[in-house]
């Protein structure tokens, strides 16, 4: 059987015993300390087992706008986890080419794992508002339970998440966390503008992305 995941490859198969793999799913360009606080977060809020990165191969959301390549964007992923033990990284998406869609990922999973891990797909609020226009979402809601990651002063209306609820069975759950008032884009721009990123992201990432000289220009 193909390896999907790195570290935690053969989860769930020494019993029968209910296994949680939470799933990050994300562009990581670059990944950075709100990422890997909300995962551990969420590892530990939800009795998550192992937590996997997996880097979008071709985000469909972002045609015609730059974004580094695949290869760069899973070592920064496998550089930031290295030190956690229940983190995991996973070519998947970007082995699999093409337009990067969550549900494929899901049933690859699906296929690879046995039925008693469970899958908790986490993603941010805003990514996460737009699932329903995700590709087969009722199928994407089969398979995963959702952890939407929020941060302070972010507004999820009432609406919004009836709107989630309304158009399949999501089966949402917000997560709030402090650390992702860093985002990706910042870092670039900061990169770009001179601005050092030290502590922003792991010092692995970090040198990582000045010894490539990546975002040098915005
Ligand atoms: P995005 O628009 O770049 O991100 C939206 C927001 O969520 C940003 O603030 C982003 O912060 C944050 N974010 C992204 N990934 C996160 C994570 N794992 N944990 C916490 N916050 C996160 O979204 P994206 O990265 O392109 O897509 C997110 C995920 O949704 C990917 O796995 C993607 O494949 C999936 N997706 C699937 C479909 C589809 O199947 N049709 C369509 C769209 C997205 P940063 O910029 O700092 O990361």
């Amino acid at each position: 059987m193909a390896i999907v995941c790195e570290r935690f490859d053969d989860l769930g198969r020494d019993s029968g015993a209910e296994v949680r793999l939470g799933i990050m799913g994300g562009t990581f360009d670059p990944v950075h300390i709100g990422h890997l606080a909300c995962a551990e977060q969420a590892r530990v809020a939800y009795g998550l087992d192992a937590v996997v990165f997996i880097p979008a191969g071709t985000p469909v959301f972002k045609r015609g706008k730059k974004v580094s390549a695949a290869s760069v964007r899973l070592e920064m992923c496998r550089l930031a986890t290295a030190s956690n033990p229940y983190f995991d990284v996973s070519s998947i998406e970007i082995d699999r080419g093409g337009d990067t869609y969550t549900v494929d990922t899901l049933r690859q999973l699906r296929e690879h794992y046995p039925d008693n891990v469970q899958f908790y797909f986490i993603t941010g609020a805003d990514a996460m508002l737009s699932i329903v226009k995700w590709r087969e979402s009722a199928a994407i809601a089969d398979l995963a339970h959702l952890i939407a990651v929020t941060r302070p002063g972010y507004v999820m209306t009432d609406e919004a998440k009836s709107e989630l609820a309304d158009h399949a069975n999501f089966d949402v759950s917000y997560l709030e966390t402090t650390a992702l008032s860093v985002s990706s884009s910042m870092l670039r721009e900061w990169v770009a503008a001179g601005k050092s990123i030290r502590y922003l992201t792991s010092l692995a990432v970090h040198d990582y992305i000045a010894a490539q000289g990546l975002y040098a220009s915005a």
